[in-house]
């Protein structure tokens, strides 16, 4: 019997491919060693969004070698997208490497360990597998109330700054009936929440042979008895319909909380981005929304520092931010990514502009998400309980709107719904008690 240990690096879909990775292993006899330096097989899976986290995996990368320099029979396995942007590459910069696969491969995990077994050579597959999205994979999550579950795999956007077209392929949806098949698989084992998954849900349901679409798929998970609360990521704002807005409306198992990646509040920008809608389309379909849904949760993602951005465009940037009020923002500085179109833009800044342009919209944001979380103060929210908080002396939870509160309460209430009056507000957290 074998041990793994996986690193994971980057998004919920990187998270979610390990637990999938795990189930298929374990569904293989393998078992989970939570201490990297005992396990036979230690597989990397990795992220290359940005610059940083391919500096991360490859710092990682040279500590496993140094473990594999005292114990030679361990087994180093690349996953992910570095594996699918680099392939074979990998082996030339780091030979000790065993095993290289791409996301969309890891249903051949048992039999490239099988190759691998009977084979000295390194084992590289990257072709990916085009019926991917129609198959069960085992999955052993990590947490116990909360479930991601992909709907669909690639991306067909091709944003200028982008690599998850090039590496996690075409736009393909998981048919609705497996998606509903697994939510409900997930209440019979106590599940209360699911976020769906995909690079870009609101367009679910294209290529598929049925007429469907991602408002569609909301109804009908929404529709599983037993599931409490049902989130989604990531919306790309050129597909957020009307009828996605009812949606959020009229289900009331979907959580008022939206990510709507805005990336920058300048249309020139956006055009350079390629992100195919403008600042007054994007804040149109945020009044529609907010009429709809008055007290939704927005989130998005900034990127500052894009090639050509000048010192006008950021201040357009900044002053979206002033406009919508989100409630909590990712930033990012521009990254140069292999094989991207905005590579051989003209402009590009330096470090020294996009730290400071960072520095100033994080600075803008704190102060926002401080405020809109103050104003819920006194308010009552309905809190899932998932835990304890991380001091480990109260409980904490989320609230629809998806902000962790922390209150006193007995921890046989861990896994359920209870309402919560807040009482302070911080920029991270919320406090509250509990009522009665
Ligand atoms: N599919 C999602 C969308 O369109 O919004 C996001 C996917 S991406 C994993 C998450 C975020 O990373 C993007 O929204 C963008 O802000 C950021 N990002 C992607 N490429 C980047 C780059 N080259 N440099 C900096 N940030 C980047
Ligand atoms: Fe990347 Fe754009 Fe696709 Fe999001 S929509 S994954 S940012 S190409």
């Amino acid at each position: 019997m074998k041990s793994f240990h996986i690193i994971t690096f980057g998004c919920q879909m990187n998270e979610h491919d390990s637990e999938r990775m795990t189930g298929i292993l374990e569904e293989q006899g393998c078992i989970t060693s939570s201490v990297v330096e005992h396990a036979d097989i230690v597989i990397l899976n990795t992220c290359s969004i940005r610059e940083k986290a391919e500096q991360k995996f490859y710092s990682e990368l040279g500590r496993l070698k140094k473990l594999k320099d005292t114990r030679p029979g361990l087994k180093i396995a690349v996953a992910g997208c570095i594996a699918q942007q680099e392939g074979a590459n990998i082996l030339s910069r780091a030979p000790y490497v065993d095993m290289v696969f791409g996301p969309s491969d890891i249903s051949r995990l048992p039999a490239m360990i099988e190759r691998k077994r009977s084979w000295s050579l390194p084992v590289v597959d990257v072709a990916g597998d085009p019926d991917y999205h129609r198959k069960r994979i085992p999955t052993t999550r990590t947490d116990r109330l909360k479930a991601w579950v992909s709907i669909m795999y690639g991306c067909d956007n091709y944003c200028t700054y982008c690599v998850v077209p090039y590496l996690r392929g075409r736009e393909r949806s998981r048919l609705p009936l497996e998606i509903v098949r697994e939510v409900r698989e997930l209440t019979r084992k106590g599940y209360k929440e699911v976020t769906l998954l995909g690079q870009n849900v609101n367009s679910y349901g294209k290529g598929l042979e049925e007429d469907t679409n991602f408002p569609s798929l909301l109804g009908m998970v929404n529709n599983v008895p037993d599931i409490e609360r049902i989130r989604f990521v990531t919306s790309h704002p050129r597909d957020l319909s009307d009828g996605l807005i009812a949606t959020l409306r009229d289900f009331p198992k979907v959580c008022e909380s939206l990510h709507l990646p805005v990336q920058s509040g300048s249309n020139d920008i956006l055009s350079a981005m390629n992100r195919r809608y403008t600042r007054e389309v994007y804040l149109g379909k945020i009044k529609r929304l907010r009429e709809a849904v008055p007290h939704i949760t927005l989130t998005t993602d900034i990127i500052v520092g894009f090639p050509g951005e000048q010192e006008r465009d950021f201040e357009m940037t900044m002053d979206l931010l002033e406009e919508v009020q989100y409630d909590g923002i990712f930033a990012f500085k521009y990254s140069k990514r292999p094989g991207t179109a905005a590579l051989k833009h003209d402009g590009h800044l330096s470090d020294d502009i996009k730290e400071k342009r960072l520095a100033q919209v994080l600075d803008l944001q704190g102060k926002i998400t401080s405020r809109n979380n103050e104003k819920l103060i006194n308010s009552v929210q309905e809190v899932l309980v998932d835990g304890l908080s991380k001091k480990g002396v109260t409980l904490s939870g989320r609230t629809r709107g998806n902000k962790a509160v922390n209150f006193d309460a007995p921890a046989h209430l861990i896994g359920s719904l209870v309402m919560v009056r807040i009482t302070a507000a911080g920029i991270n957290s919320l406090t509250g008690q509990l009522c009665e």
